[in-house]
């Protein structure tokens, strides 16, 4: 299926590695020219190396998205984006009482403030061109919130909360903002998660891995192929009569019917 996005500009936040890159390289296949922002020159270089090797246009800008600099950085090497992909790392797990008000502060700065001031930048451009999609990275525990991922639930939630009132502004002129939340995907970041899960428990890697898929219908972890490929046809010319979604990816976990 053509997703009808050739031609167009992308900002993938966070898109070195994990989810952010298999938002990039799916875009990048599409024929969408793709600005590729993370902190780490090394990871960037190797997958724009990717992106080309397989015939896609990308440009890298090394910057922390979270920062007002980063920001400006990142706008100024694609001041008029048709795609906005938003994504940062997430916060740190713990017990809330551990939780100071300045890790709070860095979290929802990461995880809500940061997309806020991303789609303020870049909304009434694409309004003004009439095409726009906007796709914030979450996480499943928006929808069943986990109890040590305090600080990334009420970031996430409180992003969720804004996206869905301005998602109803724009669609009406082919702007959509949506949110992908994923499950357990094989990345850097579950696998450490993973890792600092078993120290806890004082039990091997292996065991805490075979604990954690236990928890998934489809018996594995997502892979970030099917996550961009997702997030593609959520950019997608078809998807204009979707937004102000909450689209769950995460091989079954959740067992809820809605
Ligand atoms: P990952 O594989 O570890 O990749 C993280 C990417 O984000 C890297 O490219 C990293 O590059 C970049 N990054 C981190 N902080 C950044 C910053 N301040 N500015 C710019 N780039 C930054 O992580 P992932 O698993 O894809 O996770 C992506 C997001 O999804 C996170 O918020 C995570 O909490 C959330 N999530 C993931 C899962 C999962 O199962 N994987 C599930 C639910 C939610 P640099 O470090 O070089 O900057």
């Amino acid at each position: 299926m053509d997703m009808g996005i050739k031609g167009r500009r992308a900002i993938v936040c966070a898109g070195s590695k994990g989810l952010g890159k298999g938002c990039a390289v799916a875009l990048a296949a599409e024929g969408v020219h793709v600005t590729l922002v993370a902190r780490g020159r090394d990871a960037l270089d190797q997958t724009a190396g990717e992106i080309r090797a397989a015939g896609g246009a990308v440009e890298v800008v090394p910057a922390d998205i979270t920062t007002a600099e980063g920001r400006k950085a990142v706008l100024a090497a694609c001041p008029e984006p048709d795609i906005l992909i938003n994504n940062a790392g997430g916060p740190p797990t713990g017990d809330f009482r551990d939780f100071t008000h300045d890790m709070w502060l860095a979290a929802l700065e990461a995880n809500m403030l940061t997309p806020i001031e991303l789609i303020k930048a870049t909304v009434d451009g694409m309004i003004a061109r009439r095409f726009g999609r906007i796709v914030n990275i979450t996480s499943s525990a928006v929808k069943a919130p986990i109890d040590i991922l305090g600080l990334s639930n009420g970031a996430r939630a409180g992003l969720t909360g804004f996206v869905a009132g301005v998602a109803r502004k724009t669609v009406v002129h082919n702007v959509t903002i949506n949110n992908l939340l994923p499950g357990l995907f094989g990345t850097d970041t579950m696998f450490s998660r993973v890792e600092a899960m078993a120290r806890g428990a004082g039990i091997s890697f292996a065991q805490a891995k075979e604990s954690r898929l236990k928890t998934i219908p489809a018996g594995r972890f997502g892979t970030i192929e099917e996550f961009g490929a997702l997030c593609a046809f959520v950019c997608s010319a078809h998807a204009s009569y979707l937004t102000g979604q909450n689209f769950l990816i995460d091989g079954g976990a959740y067992p809820g019917t809605f």
